[in-house]
């Protein structure tokens, strides 16, 4: 990391310390130019990304609307409230991890697609329906017939 006083390139790290019980590291570094010490903190970067729009706005991730959706589709289905608080955990982990600071909306509906199909067929195609818009009752079969090969 370059130095903040200099600019010099070459600053080495004089100290290294776990600190906020383990979450962040802090480090003393120290410039081979100017001699000048400065300190960094590293952490993991555990910020939800933002949903890019279909009309390109970025909104907010919005864990409510995430559940609706879930829920609108598992409405009077078998499944328990373990295994879908386990679905959004799952989707959410997924979604941290991809790194990204923005995510296309069609991201999360994969993802909700792809737990959902996981949990519970009808919830699957009741989401996927309104979601992909199937263009015809052709389509509509076709991929109620993917699900029954699966079987
Ligand atoms: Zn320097």
């Amino acid at each position: 990391m370059h130095c903040p006083f200099c600019q010099e390139p070459d600053t080495r790290v004089i100290d290294s310390r776990l600190i906020s019980d383990g979450a962040q590291i802090r480090r003393r570094r120290e410039c081979a130019r100017c001699g000048d010490r400065f300190t960094t903190f590293e952490s993991a970067e555990l910020l939800m990304p933002h949903v890019i729009k279909h009309d390109n706005r970025r909104n907010p991730f919005d864990l409510q609307k995430l559940r609706q959706g879930i829920l609108r589709a598992l409405e009077k289905r078998p499944i328990s409230n373990e295994q879908i608080e386990a679905a959004i955990k799952h989707i959410q982990h997924q979604l941290l991890a991809c790194g990204e600071r923005e995510v296309p909306s069609q991201l999360i509906g994969e993802y909700v697609m792809n737990a959902l199909r996981a949990l519970d067929e009808v919830a699957y195609i009741r989401f996927a329906s309104v979601y992909r818009r199937f263009q015809d009752v052709k389509e509509f079969h076709a991929e109620i017939q993917s699900l029954e090969k699966k079987d």
